[in-house]
């Protein structure tokens, strides 16, 4: 009996498991993360492929125990550690790649954990839901292009490898899956993590809305203002300065240089005014900030772009140009 709370959906096509093992690229040395082995089809093909070790975390304390009947005395067992736990709260032991069949209701948190996982692996493949997978690979312009294909895509390279129909599990699930590839980038891109988050989450809040106008909105110019109020009356002016050592100018003139000219859609979306910045506010000085704020859209040439079409070297140079005006997300 299978649990469908646990995504439990059995990998039941030895081809499949023999192609997922054939795109892994796995070496002698590699000590392999399986993630959710469940009866151990894939964990043994792993196992054959002569790998030095796998470490197999499970969640299901029955499927921990089909695992060891399932090994008990095979000649690579000793190769093989059994974890159980969940793999979201559990510590992460050292793995080279991780190969697996995960249960879909993880996929993002799982993705992330894995990506500040340290020392870096080197490639994960992953079985994920078709959809999932898709924005994970989306480029701008796409239309499932989203705040997690720019962070992932930010933290990694990100290549599908193989559609899978749902007839190659047991159950099977009610969505098609695919197979992805993870490449953490080596080395990472020298932003504050939390600086291109919180832009980010602006940017994407409505993908489609052009930047002029999400950065119009009350409640963004308040928190930004907040933000650079904060900054000054700490006298952290000097850290912030640190924050673009990160990025020297330099950097930023390759990455302005690779900005993408970037043809804009005058697609007249009607703006939601009510939510915006009205007159009354210019009394209380917010005016000038929001004027700040406008010039240095206009200064990347950003104020009609939307995110939905930006790249995440875009996304960079944007927040390289708030950082130096003062303007910090975090
Ligand atoms: N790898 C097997 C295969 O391909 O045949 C089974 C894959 S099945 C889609 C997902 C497995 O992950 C199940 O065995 C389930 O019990 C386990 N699982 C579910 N949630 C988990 C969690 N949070 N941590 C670790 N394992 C989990």
């Amino acid at each position: 009996p299978f649990e469908k709370s646990k995504g439990q959906h059995i990998l039941r096509n030895p081809a499949l498991v023999d192609s997922i093992i054939a795109k892994a690229g796995l070496k002698p040395t590699d000590t392999v993360l399986e993630i959710g082995p469940g009866t151990g089809n894939l964990t043994k093909r792993l196992l054959e492929s002569g790998v030095k070790a796998v470490v197999a975390v499970e969640l299901d304390p029955r499927m921990v125990l089909e695992l060891s009947r399932r090994f008990q005395g095979h000649p690579l067992s000793s190769r093989l550690k059994v974890i159980q736990g969940d793999v979201l709260k559990c510590d992460l032991p050292y793995f080279d790649i991780c190969v697996a069949n995960i249960p879909y209701q993880i996929s993002s948190p799982l993705t992330f954990k894995l990506l500040s996982h340290r020392p870096i692996f080197r490639c994960a493949v992953i079985m994920f839901q078709r959809e999932f997978a898709m924005r994970l690979v989306a480029q701008p312009g796409d239309t499932l292009y989203c705040r997690l294909s720019v962070n992932v895509q930010l933290l990694s390279r990100v290549s599908h490898l193989l559609k899978v129909g749902r007839n190659n599990f047991r159950p099977p699930p009610k969505v098609d899956s695919s197979v992805v590839r993870i490449e953490p980038r080596k080395p990472l891109p020298p932003v504050s993590f939390k600086e291109w988050d919180g832009l980010v989450r602006i940017c994407f809040n409505r993908k489609n809305k052009t930047l002029g106008s999400l950065f119009k909105q009350k409640r963004v110019l308040e928190l930004l203002e907040k933000n650079y109020k904060t900054m000054q009356s700490l006298q952290l002016a000097q850290e912030s300065e640190m924050g673009e050592e990160k990025m020297s100018p330099d950097d930023v003139a390759v990455l302005a240089n690779m900005v993408e000219d970037l043809s804009v859609e005058t697609n007249d979306e009607k703006e939601d005014d009510d939510m915006e910045m009205d007159d009354a506010d210019a009394a209380d000085g917010r005016a000038s900030f929001k004027e700040k704020i406008m010039g240095i859209l206009q200064q990347g040439d950003f104020a009609e772009k939307r995110s939905s079409k930006l790249s995440q070297v875009d996304f960079l140079y944007l927040l390289s140009l708030f950082n130096k005006a003062g303007i910090h997300f975090s």
